[in-house]
């Protein structure tokens, strides 16, 4: 592990600073989130053979037909549920922990992250990554992020990186009044991110971003 931590020194430093120059190109203004990306090591989060493409803008396989999310789109999502460097989240559901990255970046900027993931090896390799990585104030659940986490409800913010047809009704009840809910929406091909914030007990704001393709949000667990 320690071998991949350092791994690919200073190409990876190289890189990295690309990167984070990138995507303030693309529109991230959020410096704690850019500083957040430019210290957490992409790279150990992806197969050895695809570390030397961690810090390109593309997503990349994980196993199990899944991908790590493209840089920009975790700089994006993450922009969209802190609103401000002032905003300060207390509690964060995450649904769909893949290989963790998101994870690693929301456990540096928020109190509690509660990654919820269905398939199990991906499950304990993030978490092996994470443990690596000294970040503790994680809590991971294997099973279907569709229920959502009731015992740690209502939560200041969801991320959900994986898409549904429809928003889930369960993680709009399990959202805190002030709450923002970060998650693609729509069938393939045709997916737009979408931040609902909680207005009220009954009440909820929709705003529409960018287009983006995302693996299904599927039910059950494997
Ligand atoms: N942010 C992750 C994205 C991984 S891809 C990363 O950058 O690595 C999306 C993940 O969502 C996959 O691991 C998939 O298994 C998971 N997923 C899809 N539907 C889910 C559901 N209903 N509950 C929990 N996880 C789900």
């Amino acid at each position: 592990m320690v071998q991949s931590l350092q791994g690919i020194g200073m190409t990876s430093l190289r890189t990295r600073e690309r990167m984070i120059k990138r995507l303030s190109e693309q529109g991230i203004k959020n410096t704690k989130i850019l500083e957040t990306l430019r210290s957490t090591p992409r790279h150990i989060f992806v197969d050895e053979a695809l570390a030397s493409r961690a810090y390109e803008d593309v997503a990349l396989p994980i196993g199990y037909n899944q991908t790590i999310s493209q840089p920009y789109i975790v700089a994006k999502m993450t922009e969209l549920l802190i609103k401000s460097p002032q905003h300060h989240l207390k509690k964060v559901l995450e649904i769909g922990t893949g290989s963790g990255y998101q994870t690693a970046v929301l456990a540096q900027l928020v109190d509690h992250v509660y990654s919820i993931e269905r398939i199990l090896p991906l499950q304990r390799k993030a978490k092996s990554y994470l443990w690596d990585l000294k970040l503790k104030n994680i809590s991971f659940m294997y099973g279907d992020g569709g229920v959502g986490w009731a015992d740690y409800a209502p939560f200041d913010g969801i991320l959900v990186s994986a898409a549904p047809s429809q928003i889930p009704n369960t993680l709009l009840q399990q959202l805190a009044i002030g709450g923002v809910l970060v998650i693609p929406v729509g069938m393939a091909g045709k997916q737009v991110l979408q931040r609902v914030t909680r207005i009220s007990d009954d009440s909820y704001d929709i705003e529409q971003f960018d287009s983006v393709i995302f693996v299904p949000f599927l039910s059950g667990k494997e």
